[in-house]
């Protein structure tokens, strides 16, 4: 038994599923997860001495290669300085004007400690400010693990929605109306019923939680047009894309300005911090200024906000997401090249660092029940033989996988032999 082994066999016995997220236990790809526990630039290391070239970046935040040197630095300062005080302090708002000056249709924002506590504040927030209860989302979204948005489509679309998760009151879901991503038409049928009732449309402009699928032309220009017509907030959340796929998030990248952001992953470089912002009108509701009550103990920790505003700082060199697209266009033409090779139905797209792929001949993938029709026992297979080969994808058809400053050419190059290797397999 190699050690992994042993510490997820202790681990089972006091933390359920021996995880402290469900995607870790490797359920959908079988076997047993690794347990790592030294990371550098491009490379994990697990407890048994072996090397990885890793493309979870921590689920995102490690844009600029794991353990950099300048953040790892910059914490260590901070630390000798106090973890924390309860009480405001300046770097707070030196990130705050950090992340403005990068999203212009951010006004003011608060800091949280995740994405879920951005997401639920968000719309908290736009229905304090509406005045209204219902929420839109979209159908393989994921807004993190709160109760409004734990929520799947019912029977039909315009019906109301049914929870995801035991332990979410019908009652509370009923509130949320789930669409399908990618179709205008049924946006704009929903609009013309029930527009004047919904306080918010939440969207990940690209989606990044059902694997990755684009916004369609037009799509997030309707959801725009569809929010002015009938004073409904559009939150973009941008947890995973935000200093992802652009400097100015998605946003930038497709040119649509949303009332509302929420923010995650990156912007705390590593460690847990989240954010959401927007329009000064709407987040003057937030108290202590307006009536919408947030809170956090540990929001705007000082030691996080060293980390993010580390990271944000190296993003902004010059040519930065160039290069990185660059690496995930090198990354996904090779794929889809190895894979025509073998002759294996396989879909794949990549925006700015983050990437994504199906065993499917529907090509693009546009939608929730594309992404359900894909191949997942083809998938199972390439990732255990990627895993064995020493390539760390996201355990899960589902996720979406991420690019870092740090990954070389050869170290992509490595990855396709390696993904020739697995494609043969199938
Ligand atoms: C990761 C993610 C969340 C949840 O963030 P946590 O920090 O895991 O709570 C919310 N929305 C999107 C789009 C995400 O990718």
């Amino acid at each position: 038994m190699n050690r992994s082994d042993t510490l997820f066999t202790a681990a089972k016995k006091v933390l359920p599923g021996g995880v402290n997220s469900p995607v870790r236990a490797f359920q959908r790809v079988g076997g047993h997860p690794i347990f790592f526990n030294k990371s550098s630039g491009s490379h994990l290391i697990d407890v048994d001495g072996k090397s990885y070239i890793d493309y979870v970046g921590s689920w995102g935040p490690m844009i600029v290669g794991h353990s950099h040197p300048t953040v790892i630095k910059k914490i260590q300062t901070a630390v000798g300085e106090g973890l924390g005080f309860g009480a405001p302090t300046e770097i707070e708002t030196i990130l705050a004007e950090e992340v403005i000056k990068l999203m212009p249709s951010i006004e003011m924002i608060r800091m949280v400690s995740s994405g879920t506590e951005a997401t639920m504040s968000a719309i908290r927030v736009a229905r304090g400010y509406t005045g209204r209860d219902k929420i839109v989302k979209f159908e393989g979204c994921y807004h993190g693990h709160s109760d409004s948005l734990l929520v799947k489509a019912g029977s039909g679309a315009l019906t109301l929605g049914e929870p995801d998760s035991l332990g979410v009151p019908a009652s509370l879901a009923a509130h949320t109306i789930t669409l399908d991503y990618n179709n205008s038409a049924q946006v704009t049928e929903t609009f013309a019923r029930i527009g004047d009732d919904v306080a918010a449309i939440i969207v990940e402009p690209i989606a990044g939680n059902m694997g990755l699928v684009p916004p369609a032309d037009g799509f997030l220009q309707t959801l725009r047009k569809v929010c002015d017509q009938h004073g409904t907030v559009l939150i973009f959340d941008e947890v995973m894309t935000g200093f992802r796929v652009a400097l100015g998030g998605a946003q930038s990248h497709y040119g649509v300005k949303p009332d509302m952001t929420t923010l995650g992953k990156v912007i705390g470089g590593g460690m847990p911090v989240g954010a959401f912002g927007g329009r000064a009108d709407i987040m003057n509701v937030v108290a202590p200024l307006g009536g919408v009550y947030q809170a956090g103990t540990l929001s705007g920790n000082p030691i996080a906000m060293t980390a993010g505003l580390a990271t944000l700082e190296l993003i902004q060199a010059p040519g930065f997401f160039e290069r990185l697209a660059e690496k995930s266009e090198q990354l996904t033409s090779g794929l889809r090249m190895r894979a025509e090779q073998a002759n294996v139905s396989f879909s794949t797209h990549c925006v700015g660092g983050m990437f994504g792929f199906f065993f499917t001949s529907a090509n693009p993938v546009t939608g929730f029940a594309q992404v359900m029709n894909a191949n997942t026992d083809q998938f199972n297979t390439f990732f255990n033989s990627m895993l064995q080969q020493g390539i760390n994808l996201a355990p899960s058809p589902f996720e979406s996988g991420f690019i870092s400053a740090a990954h070389s050419s050869e170290d992509i190059e490595e990855t396709l032999r390696c993904a020739e290797i697995a494609f043969a397999a199938l």
